[in-house]
This record gives C-alpha cells, structure tokens and sequence, in this order.
C-alpha cells in the first residue's frame, strides 16, 4: 500500500453525522495512530517547507491538532480561529453563509502582524466557505497568505474555485 493508500483506509465515514445527509469524514483512527499521524503531518507540511512561514493560522477544532503539529515542524508560531464568543481577547470577526443559516468565526487582532506570512491549516475542504472566510481575517490582520493546507479535499464540491487567490495544498482527495 502507498502512503496515500494507508492514509485513505484509515479515514472512517460516519454516516448522517452531524446531521441527516452528510457523510461525516472521521480523522481520529489516523490521529490516535503514531505512524499514520507521522504522514499524515509531513505531508501536509512538504509543499511548504523551504519557504519563510511565521505562524499557521488553523481552525476550530481538528485544524488545532494538525496546525500544532505542524507549526512545530515549521519551527513557527500557531494562531487559532474560533467560533464566535470563544476567544478571550479582542477580535476581528467574518460572519459567513452554510447551507441553512451563517456562522462567525474569530481570530485575535493582535495575533497575525502586518507582513506576517501565514499558512493556513484545516483538516477537510469541502466548500470552501470556512477557509475563504478565514483568509479574509488574515488579510484585514495585514497577513500574507502563504498557502493553504487541508488533509481531505471533497473535490466534487468544488471548494478550490473558491480559493483561487491562493496555492492549495490537499493531501487526499475524496
Ligand atoms: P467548508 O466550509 O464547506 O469547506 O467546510 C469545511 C469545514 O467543515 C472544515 O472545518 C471541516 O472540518 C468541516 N467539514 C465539512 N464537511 C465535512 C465532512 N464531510 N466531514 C468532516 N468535516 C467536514
């Protein structure tokens, strides 16, 4: 089996979770697997590298696990983005549209300096709408957006027509 092949296989479908219709993609059988969350990190980190990367920029809540590790690896800084109301300090904030209603996302404002060059990590595209509305919060901060990189990509929703500004980096496509 290749890499990508073991990474796959490990990924659980659950379906109608968190709600009728969706197939949830579960990350914790390569998370709680030390050699699968090895790969999983350094290939989410390879496009990466050799550039100049001050801080990762990830998303609530399994976009912590995967951007502290590595911003680790990076030798870089690690900022978070939350749901609204849950970051202490004070905020820039992008309300955003989903299927039924909106949600708001968070970051501090003094977390990304002017300049900073910044990669964004989550764990799945799907539409595109949470990290194209984080990339906005990295730019009002005066960010430079370095790339973007997911571990899942659900291609069919056509998340990177979305995100076009900007290198994207999906390690599995689904
Ligand atoms: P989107 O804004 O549509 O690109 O959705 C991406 C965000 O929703 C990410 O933070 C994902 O963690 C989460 N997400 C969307 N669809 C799924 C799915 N099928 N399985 C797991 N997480 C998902």
């Amino acid at each position: 089996m290749t890499d990508i092949e073991k990474l796959k296989s490990a990924i659980r479908d659950v379906p109608d979770f968190p709600k009728k219709g969706i197939i949830f993609k579960d990350i914790t059988p390569i998370l709680k697997n030390k050699e699968l969350f090895s790969l999983a990190i350094a290939k989410m980190v390879e496009p990466f590298k050799k550039q100049k990367i001050h801080s990762i920029v990830a998303i609530e809540a399994r976009g912590f696990i995967l951007g502290g590790a590595i911003a680790r690896i990076l030798n870089c800084g690690m900022v978070p983005v939350r749901k609204q109301g849950k970051l202490p300090s004070k905020t820039y904030s992008v309300t955003y549209d989903l299927e039924y209603g909106t949600d708001t996302l968070e970051i501090h404002t003094d977390a990304v300096n002017k300049g900073d060059r910044v990669l964004l990590v989550d764990d799945l595209l799907a539409t595109g709408g949470t990290a194209g509305s984080v990339c906005k919060l990295i730019e009002k901060s005066g960010g430079e957006i370095v790339g973007l990189s997911f571990l899942i990509e659900l291609a069919f929703l056509n998340g990177r027509k979305k995100l076009k500004d900007y290198p994207i980096h999906c390690v599995l496509q689904l």
